[in-house]
């Protein structure tokens, strides 16, 4: 579903050109977000489809330094750039400036002889307490990531979707129910975090969850207290509590200790009516860490481009729009990832609790890249969701 033959492709002279191992700059001889072992990886952030294991060096900002180190273990060799701190590689000027997404995820700049590219990686326009803001970054071409790029896809304010879900909390506990929410481990279950009141109620945590929080609390992210959760706090916390765990968790033993729960998913796919119904969730919350349509149209506009790459995410709808716009030229970067449009958030769930989920089996089709990473049933779940949604589409 990534290209068709009237969809343009990557101009010959690019700068970031795709290849078998991922993105790659030639002058620089260095790779974006690698998929396979290189010697050098400029990495976005440090969600599993961005960052492998593997490489011989990894070159990253250093707000994301620590969540990066602990996803890829402690051998990995990794330097770290200030955001606008400028490091010149083989003539080729590189600088990292931040994304929005996640602690620590970045645009990626490169400039050789005066011509400026920026791979967006993942991003987001919207405020995230739990990461430096996205910030436009001039330039000649844009590579911009597309997960939700369509027009149907407008987040609500982040304030708003938090109230409900304390309020959706407050109203469980009335009921006697423990809160359960789904969340990716790494970003988007910090952000959940810090948008609940502890005044509500014991927060509790999975140990994938919990894993990232050390990082997230020396980067100065204020977070609230939340324990990881053991036999002991899930049974005093019953009917009170909120569990926030990765969403290969749902209806896995480790859930039971929570007794009756209502169950939600934080997740811009939750904008989707069909994918509410997924799993019998009682609630679905459309917060997402990837940029909505207008915000994906604003970021395009700033950054003053006149070509444009589209990639992981909805691919031709977006070259497409932006061809018939006038306003810029854009052609298909194709990914290797089949269920395209869920990619980034099907990362890969970290799994370290032994008695964490039966679903959570080493990866099939990936490389392995850390010890925390993918659940396939996981992926082929997502990967069936586009036709439970097909009734949903605009
Ligand atoms: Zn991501
Ligand atoms: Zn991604």
């Amino acid at each position: 579903m990534s290209t068709t033959p009237t969809t343009p492709n990557t101009p010959a002279n690019a700068l970031i050109q795709p290849t078998e191992s991922g993105l790659y700059c030639p002058p620089g001889n260095f790779f974006i977000d690698p998929w396979r072992p290189v010697d050098l990886a400029i990495v976005s952030h440090a969600h599993a489809d961005h960052a492998r294991s593997g490489c011989g060096a990894y070159l990253t900002s250093a707000e994301g330094t620590a969540v990066l180190q602990a996803r890829l273990g402690s051998s990995a060799r990794i330097e770290s750039l200030q955001y606008g701190e400028q490091r010149t590689i083989n003539g080729v000027t590189v600088s990292l400036h931040p994304a929005g997404h996640i602690l620590g995820s970045s645009q990626i700049r490169v400039e050789h002889h005066g011509e400026v590219w920026v791979f967006s990686g993942d991003y987001k326009t919207q405020p995230d307490p739990t990461c430096s803001p996205f910030e436009p970054v001039r330039c000649h071409t844009f590579i911009t990531e597309c997960t939700f790029g369509l027009p149907l896809y407008q987040w609500r304010p982040q304030s708003e979707i938090m109230a409900d879900i304390n309020a959706w909390w407050r109203a469980n506990q009335e009921r006697d129910r423990t809160t359960a929410i789904f969340a990716w481990s790494l970003g988007k279950a910090q952000r959940l975090l810090a948008g609940l009141d502890p005044t509500i109620g014991p927060i509790l945590v999975h140990g994938a969850v919990a894993n990232m929080l050390p990082a997230y609390r020396a980067a100065g992210v204020a977070l609230p207290p939340a324990e990881r959760a053991n036999e002991e706090n899930a049974r005093e916390g019953r009917g009170r509590a909120i569990v926030i765990a990765p969403p290969s968790a749902i209806g896995t033993p480790w859930m039971k200790k929570f007794g009756d729960v209502a169950l939600a998913f934080a997740s811009g796919w939750m904008a989707i009516r069909g994918a509410r119904r997924w799993r019998s969730l009682d609630r679905g919350f459309a917060l997402s860490d990837h940029v909505d349509w207008p915000g994906l149209l604003s970021a395009i506009d700033a950054t003053g481009a006149q070509q444009v790459g589209v990639t992981h995410g909805n691919i031709d709808t977006v070259v497409r729009y932006l061809n018939e716009s006038g306003k810029v030229t854009a052609y298909a970067i194709p990914t290797r990832y089949k269920g395209e449009t869920l990619t980034d958030e099907q990362p890969a769930e970290a799994m370290p609790d032994a008695d964490a989920a039966p679903e959570a089996a080493p990866a099939s089709d990936e490389p392995a890249a850390s010890a925390d990473d993918s659940t396939p049933a996981q992926d082929e779940r997502w990967q069936r969701r586009p036709a439970a949604e097909a009734d949903d589409s605009p």
